[in-house]
């Protein structure tokens, strides 16, 4: 691979584990298995390691996941967004761990270890629980304040749902616990909570988590205290950061916690050497079926402190332990017929239909087959036997083929060449994996998808299902979201099973519903690949649908988490006739199209002025752009005749500043913005503390 090829490779890693740290962290609905997730990142450690001068201090290489709402894609706290938690800076950064799916490098840890310390130790060889991240402080053994991991610097403040978790003590007991303390460890879903949640999220057709790492994760973030306490969510705690403990093991720390009523695991064992490291591993490897609740590996830590403070820390992990993941379960099943579903977007994804299978605690008859790509790749053929893998997806899927037991009548699937719904010949757009069905308009499934998906609960959440919406469809009376507002009583009525009850309800639920934010009215459109995420920031950034509307590419790039393809598909949504049609009758029905009255720092001070920044500033250059555009200005990543001012920070582009001047563009800095802006708008460049960047890790490497 040479320079250039490294560099572009290097960019899609990131972007690629950007975007699923941001699913994984802070929307719990990750859409890559954790083993895929990992090996993406060993191939950017090794590019990175190749190809140094790529290094910058965001890669994913460098930083935690952040799960903070306010973060950007590459997990940078922002300043200028709201904030559904008090956040505050951590005593000692929480790190994540390296790891590695491999016993020999585990064994490279363990030499490299004695190599450095050069005297006796042990490890303290533990599970590594499959759950979230959390800080506990005990001030005067009172639970006093329980954050998030955060970015890493700075955390959620989630003590009044903590408060809810029935094993962690808000009063400790005993005797000789320090006057003020950390204690950390993982909050957990145990599988029969997870079960019982997800039914009853089934049953009240919302989307179920995909594992109860995520259940956990979602439901610690809650607004209500209440629910999180009915949420059965469970803790264990495992380590006690201080670097002038008193104590002199890690052991030993444990099991002062637990002497004070705090929840640690007993199921650490002390090691000597790799082989009884492989032993516990060994053994827990099958024993973790049995727990109750989601372990994923196993974690070796140096046991004696004191030797931990020698070894020290990485940016992103402690030099003195290291996790050691098991791979992820898979059966082997047969594969008895292939069905082909069309989504609302029109892609059409081959379903496998399995003989039923147990796989971690589920028995599972359906897996995905992606697209015709992976089929072709894998040479699968109905009546193969298959391997079967959950991930982090709540689907599981097939990895493989077990070609020797290929038996003589298994058959080459063939993929459809017309919709299986409306029978529209498929095509296959350039760059895309999937076959899509074109007809739009005419597709039941495609039209029933989209009118589903603009009622889902996190679009404009109105009370009604797939039955609801099926009825409606079948007897015309709804095509397009639109029409759902023009429903009257009498229609309602004459619905299967339905009375003046159920019909009112359901109209109150469409008049309620005009109160969700611009933010869900435009994930509720369903532009293809505007998900959740980027509604948001493109709502937020642009303030209305107009401006979104007349949005260039270019201008639609500026936004934090939108990329090429997105920014395309957003331009071409706006292009097509039909849609604005519909935005029309969606506002005339009262749907909110923009943005609440802007915040009290808020202005148009920038109205008509087009800016591009360059260089590096007192807040992020995610930040500064947003405040341009929240201050009625337009950013745009090039300059021309049209720019009113460059944006000139430390280290501005020399090109920039060259192509300024040729065109006469006025060079401005951070003090003459701060000048045009209403007073406070920029934070004083001291920096308080809710503006920590998480760079603050840098000198630590
Ligand atoms: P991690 O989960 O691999 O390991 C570190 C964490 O383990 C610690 O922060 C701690 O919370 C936990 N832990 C559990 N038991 C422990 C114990 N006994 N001692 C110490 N720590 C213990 O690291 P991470 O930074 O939280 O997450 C990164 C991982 O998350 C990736 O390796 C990947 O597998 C997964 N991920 C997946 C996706 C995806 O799309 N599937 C996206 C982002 C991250």
């Amino acid at each position: 691979m040479d320079r250039k090829e490294a560099e572009i490779r290097i960019r899609e890693l990131r972007q690629t584990l950007w975007e699923n740290s941001r699913r994984y962290y802070v929307e719990n609905a990750p859409t890559m298995s954790d083993y895929d997730y990992d090996h993406l990142m060993y191939e950017l450690e090794d590019l990175e390691k190749r190809f140094p001068e790529f290094i910058t201090p965001d890669s994913p290489t460098r930083k935690v996941g952040s799960d903070l709402a306010n973060s950007d894609l590459s997990g940078r706290t922002l300043v200028s967004s709201k904030k559904e938690f008090a956040q505050y800076p951590h005593k000692y950064p929480m790190l994540s761990l390296g790891n590695t799916y491999n016993i020999e490098e585990v064994e490279d840890f363990t030499a490299r270890a004695a190599r450095a310390l050069g005297r006796e130790f042990t490890y303290s060889c533990e599970l590594k629980f499959d759950g979230t991240a959390i800080c506990l402080t005990y001030r005067q053994g009172r639970l006093f304040r329980a954050l998030t991991r955060g970015d890493g610097v700075i955390g959620d403040d989630v003590t009044d749902n903590v408060r809810r978790i029935s094993n962690i003590p808000v009063r400790l007991i005993g005797t000789g616990y320090p006057d003020e303390f950390e204690i950390r460890g993982e909050i957990l879903m145990p599988y029969k909570e997870f079960d019982r949640l997800n039914k009853e999220r089934e049953d009240n057709e919302d989307a179920p988590f995909a594992n109860p790492r995520n259940a956990a994760s979602g439901s610690l973030k809650l607004l209500d205290p209440k629910e999180v306490g009915r949420r059965g969510l469970w803790c264990t705690l495992y380590h006690i950061p201080s670097p002038d403990s008193s104590f002199k093991t890690h052991d030993e720390a444990m099991r002062a916690a637990a002497s004070w009523g705090l929840p640690v695991s007993d199921k650490r064992r002390i090691c000597h050497n790799i082989k009884e490291i492989e032993n516990y591993i060994t053994y827990w490897d099958t024993e973790r079926k049995f727990l109750p609740y989601a372990t994923d590996g196993i974690v070796i830590k140096i046991n004696e402190l004191e030797f931990q403070t020698e070894l020290g820390y990485t940016a992103k992990f402690p030099r003195w332990a290291v996790a050691y993941k098991f791979q992820a379960e898979r059966a082997l099943t047969k594969l008895v017929s292939i069905d082909y579903q069309v989504g609302r977007t029109g892609a059409v994804t081959p379903v496998a239909n399995l003989s039923p299978v147990q796989l971690s605690g589920t028995v599972v008859k359906r897996a995905t087959l992606n697209n015709s790509d992976m089929m072709a790749q894998m040479d699968i053929r109905t009546g193969d036997y298959v391997y079967v893998e959950k991930g982090g997806e709540i689907i599981p899927k097939i990895t493989g083929v077990e070609l020797s037991r290929r038996p003589a009548e298994s058959t080459v699937p063939e993929f459809p060449k017309v919709c299986p719904d409306c029978g529209t010949p498929l095509i296959k757009e350039e760059g895309e994996a999937k076959f899509f069905c074109p007809n739009q308009d005419g597709c039941p499934t495609q039209i029933k998808g989209r009118l589903l998906h603009f009622i889902s609960r996190k679009a404009m959440n109105v009370i009604a299902g797939e039955a609801t919406v099926e009825q409606l469809y079948n007897l015309g009376l709804v095509r397009t979201p639109a029409d759902f507002f023009d429903l009257t009583k009498n229609d309602l009525l004459r619905l299967e099973g339905w009375k003046d009850r159920s019909a009112q309800r359901f109209l109150d639920s469409l008049r309620d519903c005009r109160k969700a934010s611009f933010e869900h009215v435009l994930f509720a459109l369903g532009i293809r690949y505007v998900g959740e995420t980027t509604a948001k920031a493109a709502a937020r950034y642009f303030g209305n649908i107009d401006r979104i509307a007349a949005a260039t590419e270019e201008e639609l790039l500026s936004v934090p988490d939108i990329g090429g393809v997105i920014a395309g598909s957003i331009f071409n949504f706006f292009r097509d006739q039909r849609h604005t049609v519909e935005i029309q009758r969606l506002r005339a029905a009262g749907l909110k199209m923009s943005m609440e009255a802007p915040e009290s720092n808020l202005s148009e001070s920038l109205q008509g002025l087009t800016i591009v920044i360059s260089g590096n500033f007192s807040i992020s250059r995610e930040d500064m752009k947003s405040l341009i555009s929240l201050h009625g200005g337009k950013n745009s990543s090039s300059i021309s005749s049209k720019t009113s001012y460059l944006l000139a920070g430390t280290k501005p582009g020399p090109e920039k500043m060259k192509k300024a001047e040729q065109l006469g563009v006025k060079i401005i800095g951070e003090d003459e913005l701060r000048k045009m802006l209403p007073e406070g708008s920029l934070p004083d460049k001291g920096a308080d503390d809710e503006e920590i960047q998480t760079d603050l890790f840098g000198g630590m490497i």
